[in-house]
């Protein structure tokens, strides 16, 4: 069957590239569903034609003016909103709740951008700070002024989150008054791909504030320039090709890096079985364990709770994951659809194995039967609650993201014992705490704040008010230290930091002034 080859938008006009294109296919029927290509793109004329064109049009407008943009494509994506679902569930596999976090996140993302940009006003710089005397006398002063860089911002993004990480990213960009040119991962492009079109065929950006390049990355790096910037979400070993590129390295191009991590659970001390803190943590557990089939970068891999609760742990989230219902999401009683593809589900599972050589199985997902899908051809595979009784042994647990839904379970002694091994894990983007003593969670939340870019604590009284565990909300503070790639993103007004440069203007009082 010969699939649609999806064009590319670049230079302002739609391009198919010339090769043959790599397929993308439903990871649940098996069947293919449009091509993608970036073979033959003038890339150099794609980079130029953004920098200089959508540059300057985005630069020209205010803050509220680039907010008003912002609002626009979310209308023409909401108006679209039934296709963006029908193609995550063809081709991300997702069951509707987790279409939602994905296509409603990322328009959620979008329309918090739009106010925030909104009540920055009719201006074109930022201040930042106050003015400082820099000697004696009040009159000659330093301020920082923040101003949109002059370059292009180039996202590379993850397969997981085709929608939310295009405008996560592409939200405070634009608003910056920064063109963006993305590049989905090749497995689910479409997604991206048909949200770009919609939004370049409405009209409602200027030309070049908005390309989207589908298919093989080479040569988009060499393209960068000293102003410009790349925002990548991916794997660490990718991450480190990015970091290592000349453009990097020789160029100075400012870069972004959000990577793997291994995440982690923790039911604080003091706490019994059958305690409101243990039902929220093993809820919890099992919701990140299952949503998007585990294939979240923040999802809980590792769940920490006192020695003498491991078994009450065990069964709590075990008989959680037996209810999942594992299968064909286009099933009204299917809870966990598939994995993306069959390369990742061969690496999942190897994954998977892995890790068990180091520990013992709590919940088996092999013995989950799968709904109204075969076996033989869908990327389906039931969530695994493993278990390791001594955390210091095992290492795996600590170094393993396994990209699925998979989680391990570790027993603790003390307080100083589950702080240790949480931070096994060298910088995670996420931890979320359970207990019922604010002190207590305050403290550990500081302990842990350092090698953490999110602390979530889960207290009863917030039970059925906190936004998850791993749901990235716009005003908080999104990436992570160490092996999370030290990145960040989002956390309100502080996202437009990376597509600002900062300068001090050094002059009199009356200069300063004038600077608005
Ligand atoms: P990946 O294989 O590293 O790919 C990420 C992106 O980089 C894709 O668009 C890929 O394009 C592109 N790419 C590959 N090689 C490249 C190169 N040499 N130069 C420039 N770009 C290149 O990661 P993935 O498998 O899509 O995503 C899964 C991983 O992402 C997981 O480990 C997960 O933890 C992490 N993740 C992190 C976050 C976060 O916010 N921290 C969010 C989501 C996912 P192709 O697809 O065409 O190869």
């Amino acid at each position: 069957m010969t699939t649609t080859l999806l064009p590319n938008h670049v230079s302002g006009r739609w391009q198919t590239g010339t090769g043959a294109g790599t397929t993308l296919v439903d990871p649940v029927l098996g069947t293919p569903l449009a091509r993608v290509d970036a073979t033959g793109l003038d890339l150099p004329a794609a980079f130029r034609f953004a920098r200089e064109q959508g540059g300057a049009a985005l630069r020209a407008l205010s803050y509220a003016q680039r907010a008003e943009l912002l609002a626009a494509v979310g209308k023409v994506l909401q108006a679209n909103r039934d296709t963006y679902y029908e193609i995550s569930t063809a081709n991300s596999g997702t069951v509707k709740n987790d279409t939602a976090v994905d296509v409603d996140g990322g328009l959620f993302t979008l329309g918090t951008y739009a106010k925030l940009g909104a009540g920055l006003g009719d201006r074109r710089h930022l201040l930042d700070g106050d003015p400082a005397r820099l000697g004696k006398e009040a009159l000659f002063q330093s301020q920082h002024v923040l101003l949109p860089t002059h370059g292009v911002a180039l996202l590379i993004n993850a397969f997981n989150f085709p929608s939310w990480g295009l405008w996560e990213k592409a939200a405070p960009a634009l608003l910056s008054g920064v063109p963006v040119i993305v590049k989905p991962a090749t497995t689910t492009a479409w997604l991206t791909q048909r949200m770009v079109q919609d939004v370049i065929d409405a009209g409602v950006l200027p030309p070049g504030a908005l390309s989207v390049i589908c298919g093989s990355s080479a040569g988009l790096m060499d393209q960068l320039q000293p102003f410009d910037v790349v925002s990548f979400t991916g794997s660490a070993e990718t991450a480190a090709v990015i970091r290592s590129h000349r453009a990097v390295a020789q160029r100075s191009v400012r870069v972004n890096i959000e990577a793997d991590s291994i995440n982690s659970a923790l039911l604080l001390p003091g706490e019994a079985a059958g305690s409101a803190a243990l039902d929220l943590l093993a809820k919890e557990v099992a919701r990140e364990m299952t949503v998007k089939s585990g294939q979240k970068c923040t999802a809980i891999r590792r769940v920490f709770v006192p020695e003498a609760l491991y078994a009450a742990a065990a069964e709590a989230i075990a008989a959680r994951l037996a209810k999942t219902t594992v299968g064909n999401p286009r099933n009204e009683t299917v809870r966990m659809g598939a994995l993306v593809n069959r390369e990742q589900f061969n690496t999942v599972r190897e994954g998977l194995a892995h890790l068990r050589a180091q520990a013992e199985v709590l919940h088996d997902g092999a013995k989950h039967t799968l709904v109204d899908a075969d076996p033989a051809v869908a990327c389906c595979i039931g969530p695994t609650l493993l278990g390791v009784r001594d955390g210091d042994a095992a290492d795996r647990v600590h170094d393993t993201e396994v990209f699925g839904p998979v989680a391990t379970l570790v027993p603790y002694r003390d307080a100083a014992h589950a702080l240790a091994l949480v931070r096994r894990g060298q910088g995670s983007l996420v931890a979320s705490l359970y207990g019922s003593d604010a002190q207590t969670l305050a403290a550990t939340a500081l302990e842990l704040a350092s090698s953490h870019g999110r602390v979530h604590i889960i207290s009863p009284d917030v039970a059925s008010l906190h936004t998850g565990h791993g749901n990235v909300m716009p005003q908080s503070l999104h990436g992570g230290p160490g092996r999370a790639g030290g990145g960040e993103e989002l956390g309100g007004q502080r996202a437009l930091n990376f597509y600002h440069r900062r300068s001090a203007v050094q002059a009199s009082t009356a200069v300063l002034s004038a600077l608005g």
